[in-house]
């Protein structure tokens, strides 16, 4: 069945409008090959008009109370939920990830988020400070911080969005968002949904384009603050063209597994390669590398790939299939390099290893494990952002800690021990964000703060449920003198 190509238009203070810019990207499904959207880059005069939308509409939305804005977040999430299906089949010929077992649960979360911040905003409670002078009275409000710029990427091109929407606008603040140049759809559709249940206009406005759209929307005067969720290499742009702007920052991780010689292996064998395959991989708390303790290597080994066995490459909507294409070339290409680098070093192929053939795109890439990866290689310092699971050997907790803390980022991190004593040593030293003991690095709940240790490049503030409404708030401080 012929795919119907869509235009995409800017969503602008409440309504459709066509782009003034010039520049058309053809949005291509990794999963069929069939071009399925035409996305326009947004003008200069576009961004102007969304900013001015958003500055607009915030004191208005500010001033409803919590409950009021609450309600309207319930009211997204109730609407996601009845499109969720036909949201998520357009979510997997988009992305790629498989319908049943990703794109489906993307959506349920991404509902989920509102539904959270629809109720943590009711608890925004602040201080009342007592003051050294009988007069007065010292209270705190927390506000919110006004317009932000939205910068979100194409691996989940629906949940990463809301989590800076979500607790951002029921708070009280108006966002431009720009999703991803790869993953545009998913966000048109989001935005109707948000339009149709009430959302008033200019709250959420949408822009389309790649990186010269993001840094003329971050360095407008009109925008108070950015949430970016990325690689690194682009946090630092954003960074600099932000100035002295609010930021959160989540970039690029380079998630170790730590395989102790007292784990359970099975489940140690489970969690990585459920870390290294989930969304092909292309996660930022995705398992990266695998180090092992040289005790247990080739019990653990047989097992990786036993497991690794039952991920199924293939078309995401079969649903047998657990891995399905990579979402765009650049990141293949980097696979490619990452593996070809690790193998001139020294590292053996296990299973899978490269491109499979006779799909419709050459973005299907086979579950690969590979053994022996060495430490100078590209596997073991930078994100790989592929299916693969990478094993590299240790002989002791000392050498783990050192190899998996020699990165410059910080995100997620997963042990696998049986020793509570063992557990509280990798936490209370592994230069991370965040550490699962005994689960994989993919482990997360919508609530949970989630983000980069200080001293990496990973970012900073934390993404999650009230966290992030902590972060996109400000205390405002009130002195009274109440002349008595
Ligand atoms: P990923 O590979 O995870 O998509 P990128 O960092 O390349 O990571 O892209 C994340 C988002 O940042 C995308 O929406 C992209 O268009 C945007 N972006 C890229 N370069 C810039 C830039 N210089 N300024 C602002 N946004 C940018």
């Amino acid at each position: 069945m012929a795919v119907t190509v869509r235009t995409l238009e800017n969503f602008v203070g409440g309504s459709w409008a066509a782009s003034t810019g010039e520049h058309v990207r053809e949005i291509v499904s990794p999963a069929t090959g069939e071009v399925i959207a035409e996305a326009p880059d947004a003008s200069a005069a576009d961004v102007d008009r969304a900013v001015a939308a958003a500055r607009e509409a915030q004191p208005k939305w500010a001033a409803l109370s919590a409950w009021q804005r609450g309600e309207i977040c319930h009211a997204i999430a109730d609407l996601i939920e009845e499109r969720r299906e036909e949201f998520a089949r357009e979510l997997s010929l988009e992305q790629g990830k498989p319908y049943l077992g990703e794109a489906l649960p993307d959506i349920d979360e991404t509902a989920e988020n509102f539904r959270i911040a629809a109720e943590d905003v009711k608890r925004m409670e602040s201080a009342v400070i007592p003051s050294r002078d009988p007069a007065k009275r010292i209270l705190t409000f927390r506000k919110p911080n006004g317009v932000y710029a939205a910068i979100t990427p194409w691996n989940f091109p629906t949940l990463i969005p809301v989590e800076l929407i979500a607790p951002g606008i029921a708070a009280g603040n108006a966002i431009v968002m720009k999703p991803s140049e790869w993953t545009p759809v998913a966000m048109a559709n989001f935005m109707q949904i948000m339009a149709d249940a009430g959302l008033p206009d200019g709250v959420v406005n949408v822009l389309y384009g790649a990186g010269e759209v993001g840094e003329r929307l971050v360095a407008h005067p009109g925008v108070d603050c950015v949430g970016f969720v990325g690689s690194h290499g682009t946090a630092e742009k954003i960074v600099r063209a932000a100035g002295l702007k609010r930021t959160l920052i989540e970039a690029s991780g380079n998630g170790p597994v730590i395989v102790c010689a007292d784990a359970d292996l099975d489940r140690a064998a489970e969690g990585a390669v459920f870390g290294g395959f989930f969304c092909a991989g292309q996660v930022c708390c995705a398992t990266e590398r695998v180090l092992v303790h040289e005790a247990v290597h080739d019990d653990f080994l047989d097992r990786v790939v036993r497991v690794a066995g039952e991920w199924r490459l293939g078309d995401p909507f079969d649903e047998s299939t657990r891995v399905g294409p990579m979402n765009n070339e650049p990141t293949a290409a980097k696979m490619d390099a990452h593996l070809e680098d690790a193998v001139a070093k020294g590292a053996t192929v296990v299973s899978g290893g490269g491109r499979a053939s006779g799909w419709p795109t050459a973005l299907y890439y086979e579950p690969t494990v590979v053994a022996d990866v060495g430490r100078d290689t590209l596997i073991n310092r930078d994100e790989t952002f592929g299916p693969i699971v990478p094993l590299i050997r240790v002989g002791s907790d000392d050498e783990a800690l050192e190899v998996a803390n020699d990165s410059y980022l910080g995100l997620q991190a997963a042990v696998y021990t049986s020793s509570l004593q063992r557990a509280f040593r990798y936490l209370d030293s592994l230069r991370v964000g965040n550490v699962v003991v005994n689960d994989s690095t993919d482990y997360w709940e919508a609530h949970e703060p989630f983000g980069g240790a200080a001293g990496t490049r990973t970012g900073w503030g934390r993404i999650g449920g009230r966290y992030t409404m902590l972060d996109m708030t400000d205390l405002k401080t009130v002195v009274l003198d109440v002349g008595l």
